[in-house]
Parts: structure tokens; C-alpha cells; sequence
């Protein structure tokens, strides 16, 4: 795993402009990861995340005591917040809300260990085209209890569907429980089409294979199975951004991985701020991302009803 200097952390912050108070103050009970060593793993891994929240609305989650104990989302400007993250009108709004926080570099993100966001969540679509998703998601939430073997199989039964419904999708370990299936599309259906065909997606899966699968988040009800959270796909709805840290025990980030090792890794919380940042110095994992063009055509919404 990456040796996260907190000396190089305090430097990188400097070098970008962003001013670090109480740099040594420790962010994970009972850990040695502080401000600095955040900075630090926020410069290594900038390359792989930048694509992934350049320019997308954002909801951080920040801990302003360092304790985990009491975390709090934040979507509008403070008065004191760093420049780097910026405020701004969205454009082409349909909606109501239309205030919102960006970053587009890495003093962002920096700008953001500053003020204590420990995570990192963002729109499935662009500030500047904020009415046409470019990915959606399906978030596995399993219940308590349930191992991570049928998370995983749940997230590969998932990819056999879209795949055979013509899309394309990669996997990223949420740093929590589950697993979210990233589908990126060409932003040309609205969020009603999208959320729409997610949640029949997640209906039909519930109907066809309800031992595992339920479309309902009622936790009473989940009793052993999975709930297939079509939820994360609403306009204004967030989901962790990758290589995003989580504000839980043990400084755990979000992490792509291929299909190819999704069967050999053991937990969806497996990779803290050093592995994961070891792990952003290797070649990408969802190789084709960025690239592929697929869009949700009138014949694969309609193949899921
Ligand atoms: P896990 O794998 O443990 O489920 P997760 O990131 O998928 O981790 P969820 O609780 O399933 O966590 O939530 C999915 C997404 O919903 C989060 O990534 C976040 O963007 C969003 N979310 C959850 N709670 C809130 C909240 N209180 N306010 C705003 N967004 C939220
Ligand atoms: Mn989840
Ligand atoms: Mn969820």
C-alpha cells in the first residue's frame, strides 16, 4: 500500500493553493490518517477522479469533530468555504434548486479535506446539462447479515442483463456494503425515462428472483435478500463519487474494479486510503468508461416492463 506523507500532504496543499489548518488533525478514530495524509492520498489518486466529478453537482458529507459520530451533507456555499470549490447557478434548469457546489481540480478536492468532507457525492449529470443523466446506477444494498458472495453475484447478475439488454456496465466497491453498477450513457433520455426504466429493472428482477431481490427499501421486508436501490437515479439524487473516502470506520474509499476481479475481492470496504491510493498508480480498472457510447433506446426501456 501507498505510503501517504503528510509531510508531501501539507506541500501539495500549499503548492495548490489551499490553506490546511490543523493539518494533523486525525480524521479516523484510531487511525493515523489526518487532514494532511487525505491530502496527500487526494493528490494521488486526482488523475482517476477528476473525470468522475468535474463539473457534477455536489453533496458533501462532512465531520467537522473528526469523530464519526456526527456527519452532515452539504449542497450550498458557506460563508469561509475555500474558492476552490465553486458555487454557481446550474444551467438549463428545469427545476426549482439550482444553487450548487463543483470542483474541477484537484484544490477542490483539497479544498474539501480542508472543511473536513470526508466524502465526496455527485449528480449523474453535468452542471452545465444538469435535465440529461450520463450514467445511471444500481446500487446493491444488501441486508444485514447478507455476505458479500451475494453482493457480488447480485452485481454479476445484474451485468448479464444489461449486457443482454446491450449495455455496458462497470463496478465500483462502494467503500460501505454493497456494490453500485455504473452504467455511463450518452445524455440524451431525461431523468424520468432513466429512473423509470431502473426501477423496472429492479421490479422485474424482484418478480423473477424475489429469494434475493426486492424493489422496496422498507428494511423490515428485506429479511435475507437485496434491495436493488433504483433511488440514486432521480435528478438531484447523489451517489458516492469514485475514489471517494466514506465517513466510516477505517478511512475506506470507493473504488473501481473490473468485472474480471470483482469475484476475488472479499468486502466492498476492503481498500482504506492507502491501498486505495496504491491501487490509483495502476492501470485503470474500468478501461472503456469514458469511451463507450450507449444510450436507453426506446427497445430497452421497453424490454424491462
Ligand atoms: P453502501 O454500499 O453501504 O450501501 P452507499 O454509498 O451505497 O454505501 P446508501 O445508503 O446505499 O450508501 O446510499 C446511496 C447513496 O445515497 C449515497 O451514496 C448518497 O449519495 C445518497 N444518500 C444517502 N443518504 C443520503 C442523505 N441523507 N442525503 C443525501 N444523499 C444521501
Ligand atoms: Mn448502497
Ligand atoms: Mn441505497
Amino acid at each position: 500500500s501507498a505510503n501517504l506523507d503528510p509531510g508531501i500532504g501539507k506541500e501539495i496543499a500549499a503548492a495548490v493553493g489551499v490553506k490546511l489548518t490543523h493539518s494533523d488533525k486525525v480524521m479516523y478514530p484510531g487511525t493515523k490518517v489526518t487532514k494532511a495524509t487525505l491530502a496527500a492520498y487526494y493528490a494521488v489518486v486526482a488523475g482517476k477522479m477528476l473525470p468522475h466529478i468535474q463539473d457534477r453537482p455536489l453533496s458533501l458529507v462532512r465531520d467537522t469533530d473528526g469523530d464519526l459520530q456526527q456527519t452532515f451533507f452539504q449542497k450550498h456555499r458557506l460563508p469561509g468555504m475555500p474558492k476552490a470549490i465553486h458555487d454557481g447557478q446550474l444551467e438549463k434548469m428545469s427545476g426549482k434548486e439550482s444553487r450548487i457546489l463543483w470542483v474541477d481540480d484537484l484544490a477542490g478536492l483539497i479544498a474539501g479535506v480542508q472543511m473536513n468532507v470526508l466524502e465526496f457525492h455527485i449528480w449523474g449529470s453535468l452542471r452545465q446539462q444538469p435535465d440529461l443523466p450520463h450514467r445511471m446506477i444500481f446500487d446493491i444494498d444488501p441486508d444485514e447479515g447478507l455476505g458479500f458472495t451475494a453482493v457480488k453475484q447480485a452485481a454479476l447478475d445484474i451485468r448479464g442483463i444489461l449486457e443482454a439488454l446491450g449495455l455496458q456496465s462497470w463496478p465500483l466497491l462502494s467503500g460501505g456494503k454493497g456494490v453500485h453498477v455504473v452504467v455511463p450513457l450518452v445524455p440524451e433520455a431525461d431523468w424520468d425515462e432513466v429512473k423509470s426504466f431502473c426501477q423496472d429493472f429492479a421490479e422485474l428482477l424482484a418478480r423473477t428472483d424475489p429469494s434475493r431481490f426486492l424493489a422496496n427499501m422498507s428494511k423490515a421486508k428485506r429479511k435475507g435478500r437485496i434491495f436493488l436501490d433504483y433511488l440514486r437515479n432521480g435528478q438531484g439524487s447523489t451517489a458516492i463519487c469514485p475514489w471517494s473516502t466514506r465517513a466510516r470506520a477505517g478511512a475506506a474509499c470507493a473504488v473501481p474494479v473490473s468485472w474480471k476481479e470483482l469475484p476475488s475481492c472479499e468486502s466492498a470496504n476492503g481498500f482504506d486510503v492507502f491501498a486505495a491510493a496504491a491501487r490509483a498508480q495502476l492501470p485503470e480498472a474500468w478501461e472503456g468508461y469514458f469511451d463507450v457510447e450507449q444510450t436507453l433506446t426506446d427497445r430497452i426501456r421497453h424490454a424491462v416492463r
